[in-house]
C-alpha cells in the first residue's frame, strides 16, 4: 500500500469534507489510497475515522482518498478514537508489511516477524479492514481485483521490452512511456513490485506518482 505525503492542512479550513477533495487529489493523485486503484470519475473523500461514528467530519488529519469499494468495505468500522488499532498510509510505513506477489495482495510475513507486536497487529488489521485481497464472485461489482490483475500484466509486459532495450537514449523514452502507462493503470505498488530489483525503474516509480512519501523507501 503506497505510503503518502499529504502535507500540512491548507490554510484555509474547510466547511465539508467534499471540499478537500481537489487538495487531497492534487496532492496525491487520483488514487485510492488503500488499494490503489486510479479514480477516473471523482474520488470520494474517505474519513479515516467514520464520520458517522464519532470521527472528525472536515479535519484534514482524518481525510484521504479512496475508491468505493474501500470506502463501503471500510464503512464505519473505524469509530472516533480507534485510529490508533490500525496503520494509515499517511503516517506509517504501509509499504512494507505487504507483498503483492504475482499481484497479489499478501501479508508480508517475513517482513513482519522482525517488527513489534502493536505495529504486526496494525498491519493485519488495516489489511482486513479494506479486504485488501478480496476475490470478487462474478455478480459482485468490486473491481479491484481486475484492475489490479491488468495492471500487473501490464508491469510484466513492460518490464520483458524494457529488459531488451540496450540504446540509452532509446531506455529514457521507453521509461518514460512505462510511467504514463503505471499512472494510467495505477497499483503503484503491483509495480514496484515486478520492478523490485530494478533501482532505476524502482525510482522513476516513486517519482512518478505523485505524493508518494520517498522516505519509506
Ligand atoms: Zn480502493
Amino acid at each position: 500500500m503506497r505510503p503518502v505525503e499529504k502535507g500540512k492542512a491548507p490554510v484555509c479550513k474547510f466547511i465539508k469534507y467534499q471540499d478537500a477533495e481537489r487538495e487531497l487529489e492534487e496532492r496525491l493523485g487520483a488514487y485510492c489510497s488503500y488499494c490503489e486503484l486510479p479514480i477516473k470519475h471523482v474520488p470520494e473523500v474517505e474519513h479515516i475515522e467514520a464520520k458517522a461514528a464519532g470521527g472528525a467530519p472536515a479535519d484534514w488529519d482524518n481525510l484521504l482518498l479512496s475508491c468505493k469499494y474501500c470506502n463501503t468495505r471500510k464503512g464505519t468500522q473505524v469509530g472516533g478514537g480507534e485510529k490508533e488499532q490500525y496503520l494509515w498510509p499517511d503516517v506509517d510505513d504501509t509499504f512494507h508489511p505487504y507483498t503483492y506477489q504475482d499481484g497479489i495482495p499478501q501479508i508480508n510475513e517475513e517482513f513482519l516477524c522482525k517488527q513489534d507486536e502493536k505495529y504486526c497487529e496494525c498491519a493485519r488489521n488495516l489489511f482486513r479492514l479494506v479486504k485488501l485481497d478480496h476475490v470478487p464472485s462474478s455478480r459482485e461489482k468490486d473491481r479491484r481485483f481486475m484492475l489490479r490483475n491488468e495492471a500487473y500484466n501490464n508491469a510484466i509486459n513492460s518490464r520483458e521490452g524494457w529488459l531488451k532495450i540496450k540504446d540509452e537514449n532509446d531506455k529514457k523514452s521507453y521509461l518514460e512511456l512505462m510511467i504514463c502507462l503505471a499512472q494510467n493503470t495505477g497499483f503503484f505498488s503491483t509495480w514496484v513490485e515486478v520492478f523490485k530489483n530494478d533501482p532505476v525503474v524502482k525510482n522513476a516509480l516513486i517519482e512518478g506518482f505523485p505524493g508518494t512519501r520517498r522516505s519509506v523507501f
